[in-house]
């Protein structure tokens, strides 16, 4: 088997780990044979992961994690994110097309970077800074090296972050074949490989579920399937397509699944007041959304039937020999960011993290499995002493445990969608490879992590 390669710090680091583990074993009562100081050992051996699941938080820097930790469980509560035993931060940047470091990235520079291991310049789907040419995605890598692959998210699937693991394009916006201005060398009539949508298809994701019907439901302009909607091509490819919860539960994994529950990203979980100029009155997050349908399957439970309809697949066709690739995105954290709404975001972020719990379940019981949580970039909200009046909008929120919180959004002009930042990220991981995290890496370090834990070449 070959050696990790581990630097001598790295290895001070992990071998603090293991001491530290082994204080945890010894006050521990956890029963059964896979407790805390096995998961540690497992985690640091240059083992070979059977699947890996990866859950993006988009936009959740730590304010955003520290906030929703804040309302929901109190200061001194953890989130599921919280527990994992390794963790790390990570380095976001994007590029210029030069290759000169471009500080504050966006969904789908950041995405390119994790999925394909190559930085590029903010707005690129999976395609290179200068030359505008296709990477090869962990996602392709992964079904050449058969596996079944997955991707969930609570924003269109054709949104930059869905779309950096099975499509190239110049440019993020072109999501459907009637969305293509800015991608004139990737239409189909150009001999390219046409837009996300059509692209995500085409490459037969195994499980595809999120939002974005409004893409699918366009006409492909040019091609074989030149006339039928791509939600038609879709099921020329042998897609079964469903729409809500109850069509979702009843899909088997004999199929590929195409999931398209909402026209556009799925309304958010949580509403509330936006955060306003001056403040806003104290208040409660309400936590349901009256424009959220019911039937509208939420990410935990998709991430449970993801990972179900992946594991059917694999053992129809590879006896069970072989896992799979998942990836989960909370996108709306981001979304209710950039809108100012820490209500919409803190819902987000708690959906997150149930979807975060159901992959530590699974690996709790299949401990072959690398499950790593992390953020694409950092975002706008800061939570601020109560007295303090910045200049930007704020919203005073009373959270579970009875304290008032008052958290900030300032990185653009009011009315205006608020920033993204370039401040590093967590990344926490368990499972083989997981040792990896440790340390301050970058966001392309991901690709190779998960390359290694699969043995994709
Ligand atoms: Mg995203
Ligand atoms: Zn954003």
């Amino acid at each position: 088997m070959p050696r990790p390669r581990l630097s001598r710090s790295r290895l001070m680091a992990v071998g603090a780990v293991v001491v530290a583990s082994t204080a945890v074993i010894a006050v521990s009562t956890t029963a059964g044979a896979f407790g805390p100081k096995q998961h540690a050992q497992h985690a640091i051996k240059d083992g070979k992961a059977k699947n890996v699941i990866l859950l993006i938080g988009d936009g959740m820097g730590d304010s955003e994690i520290t906030l929703a930790r804040d309302y929901t469980v109190g200061a001194a509560g953890r989130l599921n994110m919280d527990k994992f035993p390794l963790t790390g931060a990570y380095t976001t940047y994007a590029v210029h097309a030069d290759g000169t470091p471009d500080y504050v990235t966006d969904s789908a520079a950041s995405g390119t970077g994790w999925a394909t291991g190559v930085k590029t310049v903010n707005g690129r789907i999976s395609k290179t800074p200068g030359t505008d040419k296709a990477v090869p995605t962990i996602l392709e890598l992964a079904q050449k090296g058969g596996y079944a692959t997955g991707s969930v998210s609570t924003a269109e699937l054709t949104d930059a972050t869905p779309a950096v693991l099975a499509s190239h394009t110049t440019d993020r916006s072109c999501q459907g074949p009637a969305d293509m201005a800015k991608c004139p060398t990737d239409t189909i009539a150009k001999g390219g490989p046409g837009s996300i949508a059509e692209q995500s298809v085409n490459h037969k994701v195994d499980v595809l579920l999120g939002g974005g019907k409004q893409r699918f439901d366009q006409k492909v302009t040019d091609g074989r399937y030149k006339g039928l909607t791509v939600t038609e091509q879709a099921k020329k490819l042998g897609y079964q397509v469903v729409t809500d919860d109850r069509s979702l539960k009843a899909a088997k994994g004999d199929k590929p699944v195409l999931g398209l529950f909402a026209p556009g990203n799925v309304p958010t979980e949580w509403t509330g007041k936006p955060a306003a100029l001056g403040g806003t009155d104290p208040q409660r997050c309400v936590t349901s959304n009256p424009a959220r349908p019911s039937g509208t399957p939420n990410l935990a439970d998709q991430t449970t039937k993801a990972i179900q309809l992946l594991e059917a697949k694999q053992k129809r066709q590879h006896g069970n020999k072989k896992g799979f690739f998942l990836q989960v995105e909370g996108a709306s954290i981001d979304k209710q960011d950039h809108s100012a709404d820490p209500c919409g975001q803190i819902g987000e972020t708690a959906a997150f993290d149930r979807a975060v719990k159901v992959a530590r379940a699974y690996a709790a019981k299949h401990p072959d499995t690398l499950v790593v949580t992390t953020a694409d970039h950092g975002h706008t909200s800061q939570i601020v002493p109560l007295e303090a009046q910045p200049p930007g909008l704020t919203s005073t929120l009373i959270t579970n445990e009875g304290q008032k919180l008052k958290v900030n959004y300032s990185t653009n002009t009011p009315g205006q969608s608020q920033e993204h930042t370039g401040v590093q990220v967590r990344i926490a991981a368990e499972g083989p490879q997981a040792y990896r995290v440790l340390g301050v890496t970058d966001q392309t370090d991901l690709f190779t992590t998960v390359r290694e834990a699969l043995r994709l070449r």
